[in-house]
């Protein structure tokens, strides 16, 4: 299968990496040393230009948001071929990618929103779990392909829902990343050893994959890594904030959850890592991790 990727970031680099095992791969990056750097790594293609992924039988993106990928559509609108299917696996708003759909709709090209979950490890390992929105029969097309990234690949409803569950998932996560770190800092004030918290929570009731997976680096160990940019978590919380809206919904924990995110992307800055939130805890109360 020929299948062109778009957007070789944190995700998308290892994820085309798995896919070249199997299929003949274009790439192309907004920053093209980094698509002739994976060409080079892993025996895939530099695209010419990005008119020229509409050649092929797939094309996949992997963007920051909608916004990006809806830029990409405008720009190879012309060039695409009828039976061309795109996958959209950015974390994306379901309103953008129905109204997106419908646009590649009439060049005859079929589209599924396909985001996933198990970050960069996960896409490292292709143990991506992946929710996808579209038709029966282009779920099936899609599945054959991203099984090369994903154990675990859902058909959750028709487009839009597959972004709309993943904003959902995440904004879960962000609500229990929040009330973790708040409660292991009291746990610190009142005298009981981080690591002694962490064990007591992942031993009972509490544990999540925040407690199990996400906070002892950082908290106990004091390694803060990039891997998922505080500002795609905030996006995320923003989009299922405005599904709320869209639904009358009364989901004041979502509401909060959003304000916490927003505040600390303000103070934290674009380049901060989704844990940092953690960092905003500490002053808030007058105190540090240290
Ligand atoms: P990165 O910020 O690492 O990469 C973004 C990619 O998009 C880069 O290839 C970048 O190109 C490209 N890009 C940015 N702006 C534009 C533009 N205007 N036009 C064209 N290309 C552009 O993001 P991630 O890989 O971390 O995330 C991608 C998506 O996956 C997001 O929607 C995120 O929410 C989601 N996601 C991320 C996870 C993670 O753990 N990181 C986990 C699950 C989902 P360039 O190299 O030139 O900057």
């Amino acid at each position: 299968m020929k299948i062109a990727f778009i957007g070789l970031g944190a995700m998308g680099y290892p994820m085309a990496r798995h896919l070249a095992k199997e299929h003949e791969l274009t790439v192309w990056n907004r920053t093209r040393e980094k698509a002739e750097r994976h060409a080079r790594e892993h025996g895939t293609k530099v695209a010419a230009d990005l008119a020229a992924c509409a050649a092929a039988d797939v094309i996949i993106t992997i963007l920051p948001t909608s916004k990006e990928v809806d830029e990409i559509v405008d720009q190879l609108m012309p060039s695409l071929r009828r039976g061309t299917l795109w996958i959209d696996a950015t974390s994306g708003d379901p309103n953008v990618s129905r109204e997106t759909a419908g646009r590649l709709a009439g060049k005859g090209v079929p589209f599924v929103d396909a985001p996933v979950t198990g970050a960069v490890v996960g896409a490292e390992n292709a143990t991506l779990t992946i929710m996808i929105g579209g038709t029966a029969e282009d779920f099936e097309k899609a599945r054959e392909i991203l099984k090369l990234n994903g154990k675990t690949i859902i058909h959750v409803g028709p487009v839009g829902a597959g972004h709309a569950i993943k904003v959902l998932t995440n904004s879960i996560m962000g609500a229990t990343v929040w009330i973790t770190s708040e409660c292991l800092l009291l746990a610190k004030q009142y005298g009981i050893d981080i690591k002694t918290a962490l064990a007591v929570t992942n031993a009972g009731s509490g544990r999540s994959n925040a407690s199990e997976n996400l906070l002892p680096m950082r908290l106990a160990d004091h390694k803060w890594p990039l891997v998922f940019k505080l500002a795609h978590h905030d996006k995320d919380i923003r989009i299922a904030s405005t599904i709320a809206h869209q639904q009358h919904a009364s989901t004041p924990m979502l509401a909060l959850t959003q304000h916490l995110f927003t505040s600390a992307l303000n103070q934290l800055g674009d380049q901060a890592d989704y844990i940092e939130v953690a960092k905003i805890i500490a002053p808030m109360n007058g105190t540090s991790w240290d």
